[in-house]
């Protein structure tokens, strides 16, 4: 175990000279007292270098299901390199991987593939605005969809419109944009009566992972199926956290609800940039016949598609034996941080949805609304995320953990003993 972060702190004052933001992604600015640099990483540890070795609850912000460097995903790998990286031409890799998505995804009858989920949600507009001829996107407070101008705001948008994310994007691309807050029935209803045959699609993260992990209440998702199917308007359902996360149909399978189209991102390629827009047929069919344009010149890159499918025959395994595994052991772990917060008298809150859980530190429980996850005490977490981290835990600032199929029962044991010392010197 190394003992600071200096060669990290030196190595990110050498990348700020030549890399803008000394980061690739905004996000892992994040991270504290310095984002660090990793040097390899093995099943669910991360080592950074400086000699530090992590137990890995990021998992490179989700995709890393079966861990880092799993042999089955490296092998595969490997063989396709050595047949070749990029062919810009159909191969037999693609039509395997959307017959897994096929076969698992209810809502999948048709599948196309694309890099990062950004993308994925930017063809699945595209699409329901062909397919409707309307214009509006409901969109939820607090969800995140990616970072393109039509989908990404900042988190001021509410009740009187969508506020751009950032400088620089185009505000009349969010000019459609409906938002409105989630597990909101009487919200929802109303939206529909004052817009009612003008909503292209409502596009939703069916768990709210990003800001809380926050469930649907009770006939949510049912009533939203309900309104979009009454109203001939398309249900997006991104799962680009929650896609082969959850189980191998995702959070629609484990919800029992169907959207007309779906994203996936993440997990679904174990960490290549691989993800796609699947849904009905009839709407897909708006790409196969050349009227909506999807292109890209990677899509479908042979590299991704066998790591695609390499890490999902490996989630198949024994029945999905992999996801009972990940289940309990994100029982046992997150029964464990109650415990200890409870024992420190700490106002601590953990929504698990699999193996995917949002802890925070908040007054009000259950934390159901996205406005009761905005009150939580976010600077004290964080703190704790930078704790965590010098005890050789590795957690996301803003609470998200992701566990891997990789974690063993005594990662999650010595995370436990180790959030105890944290939150102890928190407490100091
Ligand atoms: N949708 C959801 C629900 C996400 O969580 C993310 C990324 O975190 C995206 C879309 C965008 O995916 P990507 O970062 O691959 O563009």
């Amino acid at each position: 175990m190394g003992s600071g972060f200096d060669v990290s702190r030196r190595m990110y004052e050498e990348s700020k000279q030549v890399l803008a933001a000394g980061v690739a992604s905004n996000l892992r600015l994040a991270m504290k007292p310095v984002p660090i640099f990793a040097e390899r990483a093995q099943g669910s540890k991360l080592f950074d270098v400086d000699g530090n070795a992590y137990i890995d609850y990021i998992l490179a912000y989700g995709p890393q299901i079966l861990g880092h460097a799993h042999p089955r995903f490296v092998e595969a790998v490997r063989r396709q390199a050595e047949r070749g990286q990029a062919f810009g031409t159909q191969h037999r890799g693609e039509i395997e991987l959307a017959r897994k998505i096929v076969q698992h995804v209810p809502s999948a009858e048709l599948v196309s593939f694309c890099s990062t989920g950004s993308e994925a949600v930017h063809v699945a507009l595209r699409l329901s605005r062909a397919f409707t001829g309307r214009k509006k996107i409901v969109k939820f407070e607090g969800q995140y969809h990616g970072w393109f101008d039509n989908v990404f705001t900042s988190p001021a948008t509410g009740g009187d419109g969508a506020v751009p994310g950032t400088a620089g994007q185009d505000p009349l691309a969010l000019s459609e944009l409906v938002p409105l807050p989630w597990n909101d029935v009487e919200a929802l209803e109303a939206c529909f009566r004052r817009y009612g045959e003008q909503l292209a699609a409502v596009v939703t993260e069916p768990i709210m992972c990003n800001s809380g992990c926050l469930p649907p209440l009770p006939g949510y998702l049912e009533r939203l199926r309900e309104l979009t199917a009454a109203h001939g308007t398309v249900l997006i359902f991104d799962e680009v956290i929650t896609g082969f996360r959850l189980g191998l149909g995702g959070a629609q399978a484990a919800l029992g609800v169907t959207p007309d189209l779906t994203t996936l991102g993440k997990a679904v390629a174990g960490g290549m940039p691989l993800s796609a827009v699947a849904g009905r047929s009839d709407i897909m069919e708006l790409i196969a016949d050349n009227r909506v344009t999807h292109m890209g010149t990677l899509n479908g890159n042979p590299l991704c598609t066998a790591a695609a499918v390499a890490t999902i025959e490996a989630l198949e395994e024994d029945g999905g034996a992999a996801y009972r595994r990940m289940e309990s052991l994100t029982v046992r772990l997150t029964d464990a941080l109650e415990e200890i917060a409870s024992r420190e008298g700490l106002p601590f809150i953990v929504n698990r949805c699999g193996p995917v859980f949002h802890t925070m530190f908040a007054e009000e429980r259950p934390v159901e609304r996205y406005e009761q996850f905005v009150r939580r005490d976010a600077a004290r977490f964080a703190a704790l995320a930078e704790r965590l981290l010098r005890e050789g835990v590795m957690v996301r600032p803003s609470g998200l953990w992701y566990l891997s199929a990789a974690h063993a029962e005594a990662d999650v044991d010595d995370t436990a003993h180790r959030f105890e010392r944290s939150v102890r010197k928190l407490k100091e």
